[in-house]
């Protein structure tokens, strides 16, 4: 058996590095910038008002109550066309340009309409209230975002703001999946004897795009070796990466990992972890070719540990690992000796100032339902387990 971490090293050596591309603004949530972002303009472009209320002199209220003439009315998208001058106001509302001459917001609440032409202003204002200056938000020249960064949608926000409707990204890489085995079948339909459904292409599809990266289905691949073969090529030659699930252990049909060697591109750990022992890794013509186990919760924790972090360095992330906290065990969590590290399914909670993992249920590695109810693998390096209460590093799932 091989150390993870040797196997994960060897995958982070493979793979090829990130390249930038331009990608459409609105496309760009989740991925890393590639270029550091300037500002190329003022937000907010001009002295506004941030609030409903009457654009007054600062000096003419300070008598306050003081009654004023309304010389006009200025909604939010247009220009002021005439000033405000001494004794006058003009109605404005959020977001429309100061007018010439007035230097403060009254806001409406503290006024009241006197008849056609005048409100009465109840306090005074000072030079500046409830005026958003040009610039408050982002100067000209500053240095909004660095490569490197994960554009959240306030960050797209901001690069609207700034006039961008493209940015300069890692793109998404195209991940294709397979499912491999005879016993797979597809869709509603009753079960012949011998078949299960396929569970591993939709999880593995959901956890390609939950990793920011765009999941193309490739189907199931019998276990035909010249079929197989054929289908990795057409594969590989339209995809960034492959993700595979079966046919990789040591079986007599393990067929990923009999094309992979038949193509010259076998690398084969028996990883010193559980679930997930069995893992392929090649390239085919240079992509990438990820063979995850098939029990299906092998297949999540091997895409956890080395297809993830793999996807998310090729799109740039400096950090391309889940977050890994410390929690307590809320029971105990015994286990055997056997020279793995366990990786089980657990509940996270956050109880008071301390997480809690407990087991979230069956831990085969073909208990998919457990899997489904947890939010975190609990690492649980070899011996005989934990006691209640012992702390344990967990990588938080969600
Ligand atoms: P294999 O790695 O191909 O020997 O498969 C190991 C176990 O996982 C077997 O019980 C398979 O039936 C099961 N399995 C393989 N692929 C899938 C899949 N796509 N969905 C559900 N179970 C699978
Ligand atoms: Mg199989």
């Amino acid at each position: 058996m091989e150390s993870l971490e040797v196997v994960q090293a060897r995958v982070r050596n493979a793979i090829p590095a990130a390249r930038p591309a331009t990608v459409s603004v609105r496309d760009a949530l989740g991925l890393v910038l590639a270029v550091d972002v300037i500002a190329g303009e003022a937000v907010p472009p001009f002295a506004n008002t941030a609030m409903d209320g009457y654009a007054v002199r600062a000096a003419d209220t300070a008598d306050a109550p003081v009654r004023l003439h309304v010389v006009g009315d200025l909604p939010a998208g247009y220009a002021p066309t005439i000033p405000v001058g001494p004794g006058e106001a003009i109605r404005i509302m959020t977001g429309a340009p100061m007018p010439e001459g007035a230097d403060a917001i009254v806001m409406v609440e503290r006024t009241a309409r006197d008849g056609t032409d005048g409100v009465m202003i109840e306090v005074a204002a000072t030079t500046g209230d409830n005026v958003r200056p040009p610039g408050g938000d982002v100067e000209v020249g500053d240095e909004v975002f660095h490569a490197g960064d994960v554009l959240t949608p306030a960050h797209l926000g901001v690069l609207a703001s700034l006039g961008y409707t493209e940015v300069s990204v890692y793109p998404r890489v195209r991940v294709g999946v397979i499912s491999t085995g005879d016993e797979l079948c597809e869709g509603p339909g009753p079960l012949a004897p011998g078949q299960i459904r396929d569970s591993n292409r939709p999880m593995l599809l959901a956890l390609v795009t939950e990793a920011g990266a765009d999941a193309i289905d490739l189907g199931i691949g019998r276990d035909d070796e010249a079929a197989v073969i054929e289908m990795f090529r057409a594969a590989a030659a339209s995809c960034d990466v492959l993700v595979t699930s079966g046919g990789v252990s040591v079986g007599d049909y393990d067929v990923v990992k009999a094309v992979l060697d038949q193509i010259g591109a076998l690398e084969w750990w028996q990883v010193a972890i559980k679930p997930a022992k069995p893992f392929a890794f090649g390239r085919i013509d240079g992509t990438p070719i990820f063979g995850l186990p098939g029990n299906p919760v092998s297949s999540h924790v091997s895409f956890e540990l080395f297809a993830r972090p793999a996807l998310r360095t090729m799109m740039g992330h400096t950090d391309p690992n889940r977050p890994v906290v410390t929690a307590r065990a809320g029971a105990a969590m015994p286990r055997r000796a056997d020279g793995r590290i366990h990786f089980d399914r657990v509940r996270v909670h956050y109880d008071d100032d301390h997480y809690v993992a407990v087991r979230s249920g069956a831990q085969a590695s073909n208990a998919l339902a457990a899997m489904a109810s947890a939010n975190g693998l609990a690492v649980i390096p070899d011996g005989l387990g934990l006691e209640s209460g012992d702390p344990v590093p967990v990588m938080l799932l969600t």
